[in-house]
């Protein structure tokens, strides 16, 4: 006799939220009763340290959308493991219908996808994912040849000519409650193999938006929303945020614009993950000095603005975007460092880290990317901060009083070793 419990899961990933879900709100509207799921995937959390401050950040939301789970009667069922021996376990005590999930454009989570769509097929499981943490993906907004957009300011013209089109209310109020009545164990964070870390995420603050484009340039400002960790784990509705962006500052809406272009970069041509976008970058030779690399991880290049950064970033897991501008351009072209020691350093730091937009803006430091910065274009990085740091508030507040270091490489006869080398790799 079989008398498992018929059921639909939802399958939370990148979209930590009740409200405004559209997975979420697709499963609640099935008659079946969803059984709210979340893995830490042991793929994915293998290689971070035990205080990564992204898990801490990930298990104090996930401790917030159970508690609002309580109170409709449900509760979050959290698991560690591989997704498809969770569901295989799953399955031994219900009797799942379909898994609902919202898609993620990255190569492991689309393989990911595909292995357990088919290990759910031949249990007769359905698989279904809905588009949720962009506007618009992987092949919506295509060029006039049917082909997606490698150039930044063409795509973002048709996505702006298309989202007057599309604009839609947001899913309004409190989730239909049609989740499983239970109350399933949450877990202590030191049960997930990880510890509380020092680092905290900032509260996203959207008071910037309206002034964003007189102040986003300036570190000492901090005037920019911290958004990233929200945008990167879904606690935040991007369609939420661009409604507000469109209605308030069109550089902000620029900025979310250029989020979604690097995904779908990375969604149609993943062979960026790893290779340059433009392969006649390929010869460049690089240095890839390691003691010189590591004095730029710690900080201790001897450029005020660069130090700073990389600073600030070992400290709190935030670098402002025009310092990572300036520390990015640095690597690569004054110490001719491969641009993907640099990512993978960011990937590691930086409480906002997303793969798309990682290595999209280090292609484009790197001048290797799809709509990068002409390799020629060196910024000088004391002329950089005189332009946007002129009074040493911000490289003050990192570098402190007793700030002593030798620059490793001089300006221009750095500037000059770079030119030579992207020069003579595009011979
Ligand atoms: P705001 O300035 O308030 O912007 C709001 C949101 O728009 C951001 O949270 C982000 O989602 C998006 N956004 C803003 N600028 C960019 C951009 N240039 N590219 C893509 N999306 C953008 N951003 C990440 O989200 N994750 C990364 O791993 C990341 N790595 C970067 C590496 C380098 C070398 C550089 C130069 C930039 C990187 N950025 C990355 C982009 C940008 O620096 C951050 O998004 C921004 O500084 C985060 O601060 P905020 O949330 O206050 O952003």
């Amino acid at each position: 006799m079989n008398d498992k419990q018929l059921i639909n899961v939802f399958w939370f990933r990148r979209d930590l939220r009740l409200y405004d879900n559209t997975g979420l709100d697709a499963a609640l509207k099935d008659h079946l009763p969803v059984l709210p799921l979340f893995i830490f995937d042991e793929n994915i959390i293998s290689d971070l340290t035990v205080t990564d401050a992204r898990i801490s950040f990930i298990y104090d939301s996930l401790a917030a959308v159970n508690k609002e789970l309580t109170k409709l009667g449900s509760s979050l069922c959290v698991k560690k493991g591989e997704p498809g021996e969770i569901f295989e376990e799953l399955s031994e005590s219900y009797k799942i219908q379909t898994v609902f999930a919202n898609r993620d454009y990255e190569p492991y989570a689309i393989e990911r996808d595909q292995k357990v769509s088919s290990l759910l097929k031949k249990k007769g499981t359905g698989f279904l994912s809905f588009k949720d943490q962009v506007i618009f993906e992987e092949k919506e907004i295509l060029n006039s040849e049917g082909k997606a957009f490698t150039v930044f300011t063409s795509y973002k013209n048709r996505w702006i000519e298309k989202y007057s089109q599309v604009i839609k209310p947001l899913s309004s109020g409190r989730p239909r409650n049609n989740f499983i009545k239970s109350s399933f164990r949450f877990p202590s964070l030191k049960e997930t193999g990880f510890e509380k870390s020092d680092i905290r995420v900032k509260k996203y603050d959207l008071s910037c938006i309206e002034d964003y484009d007189k102040f986003r340039d300036y570190p000492a400002e901090d005037k920019t929303t911290r958004l990233g960790p929200y945008l990167r784990f879904g606690t935040v509705s991007i369609r939420y945020i661009a409604q507000i962006a469109a209605e308030r500052n069109r550089v902000f809406l620029g900025e979310l614009i250029w989020r979604e272009f690097f995904m779908q970069i990375i969604y149609n041509f993943p062979g960026v993950v790893t290779n340059n976008f433009r392969a006649r970058y390929n010869n460049i030779i690089w240095r890839n000095n390691e003691s010189e690399f590591l004095k730029w991880c710690k900080g201790e290049t001897g450029y005020r603005l660069v130090d700073a950064g990389m600073r600030q970033m070992n400290e709190t897991g935030y670098m402002h975007n025009r310092v990572r501008m300036v520390v990015a351009s640095f690597l690569c072209k004054h110490l001719l460092t491969d641009w993907r020691f640099g990512e993978a350093y960011f990937a590691e730091k930086l409480n906002d880290y997303e793969l798309s937009s990682n290595n999209g803006n280090w292609q484009w430091a790197a001048g290797t990317g799809c709509d990068a910065a002409p390799y020629f274009r060196i910024f000088n990085p004391e002329i950089q901060a005189m332009k946007f740091d002129k009074d040493d508030v911000y490289t003050s507040r990192w570098l402190g009083a007793g700030y002593k270091v030798p620059q490793i490489v001089d300006h221009a006869p750095a500037r000059e070793r770079a030119l030579q080398a992207y020069r003579s790799a595009l011979q």
